[in-house]
């Protein structure tokens, strides 16, 4: 992998880097720094070719190189990762290998990058998978990880905070109780369109609360804890870009949200909801103990 990059956003899926911190990654770019968007999971999918597409165009749109790690996503690994219930599950001894592949993959990036990598908020495999990787680089004290919040999962309120709990980091936000989160988490499938590319319309009430559940029966994570701080970086000035970035993904965008004026709405309530009157992405550095 190239090296001399200073900062480098690690993608599980072609569209995760650009959704969650697409702002910063404009705003690096403008700042003179050499960035790379590194995606993990990016073969299998039936529309892949045009997938890794977007993925460059993006890139290119923002000013950033591109590398792709090549590796199958999780229902091509596993077909069992079709049904939700397996697709949110958390991981097992048997991802280990593929923990390290990834982690041996960004060992090799530019040493002295900040790598921004996802919390795992949605609690998606394939995340969980990117996530234990730079958790592992992190606490190596390999380099600076920054942890960015998955959008659009990260757009239901309550999932960040259950998410920092799940991995039994030292930065806890305040949780409204099992089963609200599980309602809200529930509610915000059924408003989601891809849910109706999954189930038929009478079971989709009954599909949001099998995903939520799937999500919401994740068991605290063993081992050391992450020590974390919160980090918010504003980025109106960068939000034209970072909006033309995501429409970039045109197969991926729909599936969450019907037009893209909804999608920057609901990053806008998001943001007003942590308080902030202006465009804004949240992240968690990892600080020593
Ligand atoms: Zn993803």
């Amino acid at each position: 992998m190239s090296a001399g990059h200073d900062a480098i956003y690690v993608s599980p899926h072609p569209d995760d880097a650009v959704m969650s911190a697409g702002g910063s990654i404009a705003l690096d770019v403008r700042a003179g720094l050499r960035v790379a968007v590194v995606t993990v999971f990016s073969r299998g999918d039936p529309d892949e070719r045009t997938r890794l597409d977007e993925d460059r165009a993006a890139a290119r749109r923002l000013g950033t190189e591109w590398i792709d790690l090549g590796l199958p996503e999780a229902p091509a690994r596993d077909p069992r990762c079709r049904r939700p219930t397996a697709l949110f599950a958390p991981l097992s001894e048997d991802d280990q290998p593929l923990v390290e592949r990834v982690r041996t993959a960004l060992a090799d990036t530019s040493v002295n990058a900040r790598l921004f990598a996802p919390l795992g908020v949605g609690h998606h495999r394939d995340h969980q998978i990117v996530h234990a990787a730079c958790a592992a680089l992190a606490k190596e004290r390999a380099r600076p990880v920054l942890f960015y919040e998955d959008v659009p999962y990260a757009l239901c309120a309550v999932r960040t905070a259950r998410r920092l709990d799940q991995i039994g980091a030292s930065i806890a936000l305040p949780r409204p109780g099992l089963l609200k989160e599980r309602i809200a988490i529930a509610r915000w499938w059924l408003e989601r369109p891809v849910l109706a590319e999954e189930a038929p319309a009478l079971m989709l009430p009954i599909a949001a609360l099998w995903a939520a559940r799937a999500e919401g029966d994740c068991p605290r994570a063993h081992g050391d804890s992450l020590n974390l701080t919160e980090e918010r970086r504003e980025i109106p000035e960068a939000m034209p870009d970072k909006l033309s970035a995501i429409a970039d993904y045109a197969t991926q965008w729909p599936r969450f949200y019907p037009t893209l004026d909804e999608f920057r709405a609901a990053l806008a309530a998001h943001a007003h909801a942590l308080g902030s009157p202006v465009a804004m992405e949240r992240f968690f550095r990892c600080v020593e103990p």
